[in-house]
This record gives C-alpha cells, sequence and structure tokens, in this order.
C-alpha cells in the first residue's frame, strides 16, 4: 500500500478527513504521541487498526472527540465528577473510561461494555476530527510492542506503506501517552499514569483516587534487595501480564536505581566492562528532577538509540514518588522488561 504523506494545512486536513470517513486509517499528531485514526463507529476501518498495528484485539482504544458535547455520542450519563475532570483537564492528556452506549461497536471497545475517551489539545487533531465528522478511535501509531511515536519520522518508521496516509505535524509537546482513568467504579482508578497526576485529579474533584492494582504491583516486583547489585538484572517478572513486550527497543536494556551518584557512577563501570567485550552501549540519564523532559525525550532517545544499533541501554531511574517520575517509570520499567539494578 502507497501511504499519501501529508502536511497540516487545510487542504490536506481534507484529504486526511475523507480517507477517514471512507473507512481509512490516518495517523495523526497529538500532544501525548502520535495516533493511528480511524472511524471509531466504522468496524471494519477500526479492524484494520488493530492489523496494521499487530495489535491483540482485545487491547480496547481510546476514542477521540473535537468537543466535549460530542462525548454525548458515546455515554448516556455524567456523573458529577466527570464534568469536573472534563472541566479542569479537557482539552489535553486525560482519558476518561465511561460506561458505552450501545451504538459503540465492541470492535472499539475491545468487547468492554465501557469506553475510553479523550479531548486532545492539539489543533491538527482537532481539525481531523472536526473535518471527519465522526469521532475517531486511536491507539498510539507505532508496531504493537514497539517505543511510541513522538515524533513524524517515527511514525514513517513503522506505518509506512501500512496504512492510508500520515499527517506530518510537530513533534509531540507531551511524549508520553494520556493519563488513563476509570470512571465506572466508587472510587476513580488511574489504569495508565500520564502527565496528568493522580494528585492534580484528587484536587480537581475533592476526592480520593486510587491506582490499579497492576500498576503498584509492578513496582514492588521491582524492589529489589540493594545488597544484591547488579546481580538481580537476571531478575524475571512473575505476574503474565507484566510480560507483554511493550515499549521495547531492539536493544537489551537495564535500569540502575539508587543514590544519584552512585547511579552515574554505575552506569559508566557497566558501560565500559560491556563496552570492552565489543558491545555498543547507549545511555538514558536525564536531570535528576527533569520529570517534564524526561517525558517527552524518553521514547525518542529509545527510537535513536536504536537507530544507531546499540546492543545495551543502561538507563538511569527517575523518582517514582513524583506523579510525572512514575509516569516516566511505568514506561521505563516495560521498556527494559523490568530489569533493574540497585546500587
Ligand atoms: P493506546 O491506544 O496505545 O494509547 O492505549 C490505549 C489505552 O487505553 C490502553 O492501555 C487500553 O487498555 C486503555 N483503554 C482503552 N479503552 C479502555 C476501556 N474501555 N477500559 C479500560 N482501559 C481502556
Ligand atoms: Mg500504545
Amino acid at each position: 500500500m502507497k501511504t499519501l504523506h501529508l502536511t497540516t494545512s487545510k487542504e490536506d486536513i481534507e484529504k486526511a478527513a475523507k480517507i477517514i470517513r471512507e473507512g481509512g486509517l490516518v495517523a495523526f499528531p497529538t500532544e501525548t504521541v502520535y495516533g493511528l485514526g480511524a472511524n471509531a463507529f466504522d468496524e471494519e476501518a477500526v479492524a484494520n487498526v488493530y492489523k496494521a498495528k499487530g495489535r491483540p484485539s482485545d487491547n480496547p482504544m481510546i476514542v477521540h472527540i473535537a468537543r466535549a458535547s460530542d462525548i454525548g455520542q458515546l455515554t448516556r450519563m455524567l456523573s458529577p465528577e466527570i464534568v469536573e475532570l472534563i472541566d479542569n483537564f479537557w482539552p489535553g492528556p486525560l482519558t476518561l473510561v465511561v460506561k458505552k452506549k450501545p451504538e459503540v461497536p465492541d470492535r472499539t471497545t475491545g468487547g468492554l461494555d465501557t469506553v475510553a475517551v479523550r479531548l486532545p489539545e492539539s489543533q491538527a487533531a482537532i481539525d481531523l476530527i472536526n473535518a471527519a465528522c465522526c469521532p475517531i478511535a486511536a491507539p498510539s501509531a507505532n508496531l504493537s510492542g514497539s517505543p511510541s511515536p513522538t515524533r513524524a519520522k517515527d511514525v514513517i518508521a513503522d506505518m509506512d506503506g501500512r496504512i492510508d496516509a500520515i499527517i506530518q505535524g510537530d513533534d509531540c509537546r507531551v511524549g508520553i501517552e494520556s493519563t488513563v482513568v476509570d470512571m465506572t467504579g466508587d472510587v476513580p482508578t488511574i489504569l495508565r499514569p500520564g502527565i496528568i497526576t493522580a494528585e492534580a485529579i484528587e484536587a480537581a474533584i475533592g476526592k480520593e483516587v486510587k491506582y490499579d492494582e497492576s500498576l503498584t504491583e509492578a513496582s514492588k516486583h521491582v524492589q529489589l534487595d540493594p545488597a544484591a547489585g547488579v546481580a538481580e538484572a537476571d531478575f524475571q517478572p512473575k505476574s503474565p501480564g507484566m510480560k507483554y513486550k511493550h515499549y521495547a527497543p531492539k536493544a537489551d536494556m537495564l535500569i540502575v536505581e539508587g543514590n544519584r551518584e552512585k547511579v552515574k557512577q554505575e552506569i559508566e563501570r557497566l558501560k565500559g566492562m560491556n563496552e570492552q567485550i565489543g558491545n555498543k552501549v547507549g545511555v538514558i540519564l536525564f536531570e535528576e528532577r527533569a520529570f517534564i523532559e524526561a517525558a517527552h525525550d524518553f521514547f525518542a532517545q529509545l527510537r535513536d538509540l536504536d537507530s544507531e544499533g546499540v546492543d545495551l541501554i543502561l538507563a538511569g531511574a527517575l523518582s517514582d514518588k513524583d506523579g510525572v517520575g512514575f509516569a516516566v517509570m511505568n514506561r521505563m520499567l516495560k521498556s527494559a522488561g523490568y530489569k533493574i539494578a540497585r546500587v
């Protein structure tokens, strides 16, 4: 398939919208990561998104809308808390999981009776949804398992020849995917952390929110014995959900966690040792509290190191006491297959 390369000009957005209306697939920029969009109400188009990504069909998609009132096409009731979150955070990187209307196809929601909805802030995304005149279901525009695309060239690397068109816009402002919060239970529950933190959500609704167990479970698994040091790098995850390859670079990857100075030293030591045996080593090390920059750069750095053909990536852990740090660590741990060394 020949993939059309488009810009964010009015004419090109119109072309892309026509493709969506006719059941085709278009990758487009958002402020989080690039999305791979299809008409959310077109089951066949949505099925093709799964095919293009090589994604398991039980993993539901986020439905993107262009104005808050369009959530009415997807759900019957907005609770006061949902309204509060919409008022505070839309447009922006917060996805709300709500009860779905029967009209929303099962394919879009992976067979669930809930639907994930977001109003993005990126102008190109809003223009595309408006021109298409339908909500757009869109997962990230990468091959399933590889790092999310935050730049047009990343989308081209994964999706050229597999989809109808790619809108090439700016690099994504945020760089990690949206916060996903499930609003269907008694307590709002964060299913995926992002730059809109649990504290910010709590402040908006005046009520405690919780993290889904799978998120906290994952960090428990990596509480390794500090005395064990790098020997624990062979650590294997215990829970099956953590086995999925996600955001994985082609290189092997190891996270080094601990006191800042020691982390730097250990990364240098491991780099030297691995280079001595002929391996090409890349390092990802952000400033200690530069959480927003880390979110912005993390996936791009993974992809750049892969392009350079490194064998091993050594990454310095960020503090997960900070909400954004926690969100970046969620991706870093998955990328490294939960391999972590404490120093
Ligand atoms: P991605 O499409 O790659 O941005 O991923 C979308 C994320 O939203 C995935 O982690 C999905 O599991 C999650 N998601 C989408 N719809 C739902 C839903 N109805 N209930 C729970 N999680 C959802
Ligand atoms: Mg994704």
